[in-house]
């Protein structure tokens, strides 16, 4: 791999969970309230390369999300480091975190909550480029209307506000918005899931158009691993805050190598049924408030050894480009 345009290295997230009624009330007894820890992230390592198209797939609540706003910026982690560049964003001037933050830009799941419905589209894309003295006034206009065209939107429509658009016209507005910035390295957080299945498509195409066009970098969260499947070069899973596998798009779907990817992979839903069922291996579901020692999934694995449930395992190498963290890889090597 080139030198990464962008890495997080040991990122953890913990939240302290809001207490509940009744523990305040413990609390004002005098008694010593329980704070609860989730822990969102754990330990992560990813490295995206210029130009590359990385797919972050996981089912609901395994820490994408929150990973995604920690490559952005949006949520500083409670540990590890994030470099632009090989250089860590602590050790920047202001300035030059300001650049980054610029190149750095995040595309929403909902459209509509993340646009402003007061403002007109030509306000809502060409706002921040003025503000940051990437054009001037009096260029914004044009330039707007050269985002809406590339983005696929009439440029007549400059003057609409958010609500008079479509589903996917919105997701287009706000695609247009990260790009007025001129970045080099987009998050698309679960960029697809709020469309129609038909509007998806296309505006997966024009994701696609757009790193061609643009040479953009992306990080592509997604629980649909048919959307990952189509547009990543690199396929990253995540259980329960913590990488588990990752490996080149076609080889990890020709043959997933982790328990927990094989059964994410045997619940992709069939044409048939419509339906997105990840297969249940034992009842058990560990949380993230409380996750299992040793490998989180042992809960749920079917391959589980005793080993297994107080030894984490360690990602490493299992053919060149792939890395999974499995005791079964130690047992077969
Ligand atoms: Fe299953 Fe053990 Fe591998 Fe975890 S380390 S996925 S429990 S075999």
């Amino acid at each position: 791999m080139s030198e990464p345009l962008i890495e997080l290295r040991g990122v953890s997230k913990r939240f302290v969970k809001p207490l509940d009624t009744a523990t305040r009330i413990a609390g004002a007894l005098g008694m010593a309230p329980r704070h609860e820890i989730v822990h969102a992230v754990d330990g992560v390592d990813i490295a995206v390369a210029k130009g590359e198209v990385v797919g972050l797939v996981g089912e609901s609540g395994c820490g994408k999300s929150t990973l995604g706003r920690i490559a952005v910026g949006l949520l500083e982690p409670s540990a590890g480091a994030r470099r632009w560049r090989g250089r860590d964003l602590s050790a920047m001037t202001p300035a030059e975190r300001q650049r980054v933050r610029l190149a750095i830009q995040m595309i929403f799941q909902d459209p509509y909550a993340s646009l402003n419905p007061r403002l007109r589209v030509q306000e809502i894309i060409g706002e921040a480029p003025v503000v940051h003295g990437l054009i001037t006034r009096s260029q914004q206009k044009d330039y707007v209307a050269e985002l809406m065209g590339r983005v696929g939107l009439n440029a007549a429509l400059i003057r609409g506000f958010p609500h008079q658009f479509s589903g996917g016209q919105r997701a287009r507005i706000g695609i247009a918005r990260a790009l007025a910035v001129r970045p080099e390295f987009l998050v698309c957080d679960e960029a697809l899931a709020a469309l129609d299945v038909s509007i998806q498509a296309q505006v997966l195409n024009l994701f696609i158009g757009l790193r061609a066009d643009l040479g953009l970098t992306y990080l592509f969260i997604s629980h649909d691993l048919g959307v990952v499947r189509h547009v990543s070069d690199r396929v990253l899973v995540m259980y329960l805050g913590r990488v588990v596998e990752s490996a080149p798009t076609e080889a990890l779907y020709a043959a997933p190598n982790h328990p927990y990817t094989q059964a994410l992979l045997a619940g992709i839903p069939r044409l048939e049924s419509g339906r997105k069922t990840y297969v249940p291996i034992r009842g058990e579901v560990p949380s993230p408030l409380d996750p299992p020692s040793g490998c989180h999934f042992h809960p749920r694995c079917p391959h589980a050894m005793a080993r297994c449930v107080s030894e984490q395992p360690s990602l490493r190498e299992i053919a060149p480009g792939r890395i999974s963290a499995c005791h079964l890889n130690d047992a077969t090597s």
